[in-house]
Formats: C-alpha cells, structure tokens, sequence
C-alpha cells in the first residue's frame, strides 16, 4: 500500500507531537542551536500571523502579507510561528549542521 499523503490535520498532530530537538553548533566559541523555517506555499494564505508573532524578527512579509525568510540564523526554534498559523502552513526543524558542511 503507498504511504498515506500528508493532511494539515496529520500535520497539526505532528507538529504538536514533535517539538524540534537540539542541533548544537559551534559558532565563534559558543554553542549556538540552528533551525530551518519551512514554508508550504500551497497551504499559506499570506495572513501575517507568523511574522507578527516571531520574536526574533525571522520573518518578514512580503507586499502580500506571504512569509519571507529574512533572518533564518537568529531563529531560536520556540516555535510561535508553528503554533500560531491557522493553516499549518509554516513548520521549524532542526537544521542539521554536519550534513550541510559535508556538502559543502
Ligand atoms: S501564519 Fe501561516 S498562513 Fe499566515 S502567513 Fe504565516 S505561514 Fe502563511
Ligand atoms: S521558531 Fe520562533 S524565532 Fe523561529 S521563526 Fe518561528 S517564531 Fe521566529
């Protein structure tokens, strides 16, 4: 049987259950926790909530209220953007930092 598709029911479930754990990552001499912010276009109607909530100033807007990444470093994964949006349309995970500088 193929896997089941993603619903944003499923994904509120998820993203109640899975809070994203510790990715520590040395930065000049301090450890420093790093997180992607992941928009899903398709489910985002451009409300603001999620930039209006992010305390760190992550996120901005666009001229039509839609998500724009601005500052993804200073994210501190608290997830008020995750947990505001009445869409499930943005979700934080941990970045995973050995994997990107092996690509690198
Ligand atoms: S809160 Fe959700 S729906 Fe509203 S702009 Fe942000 S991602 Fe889009
Ligand atoms: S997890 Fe917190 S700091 Fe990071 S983008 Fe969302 S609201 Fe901003």
């Amino acid at each position: 049987m193929p896997p089941k598709k993603k619903t944003q029911q499923t994904a509120k479930q998820d993203r109640i259950a899975n809070k994203p754990r510790a990715s520590k990552h040395k930065q000049s001499g301090k450890i420093k926790e790093l997180f992607n912010q992941v928009v899903f276009r398709d489910w985002c109607k451009a409300c603001g909530i999620c930039s209006a909530f992010c305390p760190k100033k992550v996120i901005g807007h666009d001229d039509r209220g839609g998500p724009v990444i601005k500052r993804p470093d200073d994210c501190i994964g608290c997830r008020f953007c995750e947990l505001h949006c009445p869409d499930v349309a943005i979700t934080i995970i941990v970045r995973d930092v050995e994997s990107e500088r092996d690509r690198a």
